[in-house]
C-alpha cells in the first residue's frame, strides 16, 4: 500500500448562477450545473476534477446526473485501492467497464492528475510535459440574441479591454435571418475585433454551402462546426468550398476522429476540450495528430467552472500547438466565485495560476452554498 492509493471518491453537483442567461441554438441556461469529483489518497492528499457539459445533454448525450451515476456506480469501485499515478492503467480499466461517457471519464482523469501533482508538489502542467506558454488569449462567446444586443455586449467587453475576439452562436433562427444578424455584427466590429461563428451542428450541407460564403464575405474569420458531428464528409466539402478556416468541434472527440478529419482535410483548426475527449491525455494525443498534419488547435470550452477551466488552461499552456487562442471564459460567465483566489483574466487572456496541482483552491463555503440538495 502506498500514500498514493485512492481511499475515497466523492461527488457533488453544484448549480452555479450565471451573470446572464446563455443561449445555444435550441436551448439555454441560467445556471451551469457542475459535477465535482474528489479523490482522496491514503496519504491524505486530494485531487479534484470537474464533470461539465454546456448546459445539458444536448451536445454529447451526457449530463452531470449521468456522470454522477456512472462515476459512483461503475468507476468508483475500480478506483478504490489503485494509485493516482496509475493513470494509463485506470483509463484502460474505465474503458473496460464503461463505453463512451468521455465527460465522466474526463472528470476522473483530471482529478487523478491533480491528486498526483499535489503529491509531488508540482503543477499539473509539469505532468503534461512542461510549459509552452503561461497564458492564453480568451475569446468571449456571444449568444443568439438580436444584433443590437450582441453588439452592445461586445462593445462593453471591448471598452473594458477584456476581449478582442468574439464568437457568436448561430442556429436558433432561420438561416437567412441569422446570417443577416451576424452580418450586421461582423460589419459593426470590422477592424476592431475578430468575429467567429459556431453553428453547433445545426445546418445541413446545402444550407451551409448556400450561406457560409456570405458570412465569409461579411468578414467572419472562422466557422465552427456547421454540420452534425458524424458528417465529416460534409465538413470536408464545406472546408474545400470556403475561403475562411473551418473549425471542428462536435466532429472531434477522440484521436481517431482527429485522424479521420486529417485524412479528409475536413477542418483547418481543431477545437480541443478536455471534457469531450475524456481528459488531458487523450486531448494531448489529438494535438499530436494535429501537429503532424499542420493543423493548429484552439482551447474550446464546455463552460467549465474554475476547476475545469484550470485543467484546460494547464493543458493549453503545455501544448505548443494551441496557437488559435481559447474560449476559456466559463468562470467569467458565472455570477459567484468558487475559488479562494479567482483565476486571473487580464489583457484579453487567462493567466496560469501558481501552486501545486491545478493551482486553484475551492472555497468550501461557496461550494456548500451551490451544492444541490
Ligand atoms: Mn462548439
Amino acid at each position: 500500500m502506498s500514500e498514493l492509493t485512492i481511499d475515497r471518491v466523492q461527488t457533488a453537483i453544484l448549480d452555479v448562477p450565471l451573470v446572464r442567461p446563455h443561449r445555444f441554438a435550441r436551448t439555454g441556461m441560467e445556471a451551469q450545473p457542475l459535477l465535482l469529483v474528489t479523490l482522496t489518497t491514503r496519504g491524505g492528499v486530494s485531487g479534484t476534477g470537474e464533470g461539465v457539459v454546456p448546459g445539458g445533454p444536448w451536445w454529447g448525450g451526457e449530463s452531470v446526473e449521468t456522470m454522477q451515476l456512472i462515476i459512483e456506480k461503475y468507476l468508483t469501485p475500480l478506483l478504490i485501492g489503485r494509485r493516482v499515478d496509475d493513470i494509463a492503467g485506470i483509463q484502460q480499466a474505465m474503458n473496460d467497464v464503461v463505453n463512451n461517457n468521455l465527460y465522466a471519464k474526463a472528470a476522473v482523469e483530471v482529478a487523478l492528475h491533480d491528486a498526483w501533482a499535489r503529491n509531488l508538489c508540482v503543477p499539473v502542467h509539469t505532468l503534461l510535459g512542461g510549459l509552452a506558454r503561461t497564458s492564453i488569449p480568451v475569446t468571449w462567446a456571444l449568444g443568439t440574441e438580436s444584433a443590437a444586443e450582441v453588439i452592445a455586449e461586445a462593445q462593453g467587453k471591448l471598452d473594458a479591454g477584456l476581449h478582442t475576439s468574439f464568437k457568436l452562436k448561430m442556429g436558433a433562427q432561420e438561416p437567412a435571418a441569422d446570417v443577416a444578424r451576424v452580418t450586421e455584427v461582423a460589419q459593426k466590429l470590422s477592424g476592431v475585433a475578430g468575429v467567429r461563428v459556431d453553428i453547433n451542428a445545426r445546418w445541413d450541407l446545402l444550407t451551409s454551402l448556400q450561406w457560409l460564403p456570405r458570412l465569409a464575405e461579411a468578414g467572419v474569420e472562422l466557422v465552427e462546426q456547421p454540420v452534425p458531428g458524424n458528417e465529416v464528409e460534409w465538413l470536408a466539402e464545406i472546408n474545400a468550398a470556403l475561403p475562411i478556416p473551418v473549425m471542428a468541434d462536435e466532429s472531434l472527440r477522440t484521436p481517431s476522429d482527429a485522424l479521420r478529419l486529417v485524412k479528409l482535410r475536413a477542418a483547418d483548426v481543431f477545437s480541443l476540450k478536455t471534457t469531450k475527449s475524456g481528459g488531458l491525455r487523450y486531448t494531448r494525443a489529438i494535438t499530436e495528430i494535429a501537429a503532424a498534419a499542420g493543423i493548429p488547435c484552439h482551447g474550446g470550452t464546455s463552460i467549465e467552472g474554475p476547476i475545469g477551466t484550470a485543467a484546460s488552461l494547464h493543458l493549453a499552456c503545455a501544448l505548443p500547438g494551441v496557437t488559435w487562442g481559447s474560449e476559456l471564459f466559463g468562470p467569467l460567465l458565472m455570477r459567484e466565485e468558487l475559488l479562494t483566489e479567482p483565476l486571473r483574466y487580464a489583457d484579453g487572456a487567462l493567466h496560469l495560476p501558481d501552486g501545486p496541482g491545478l493551482g486553484v483552491e475551492l472555497d468550501p463555503s461557496a461550494v456548500a452554498r451551490f451544492t444541490r440538495a
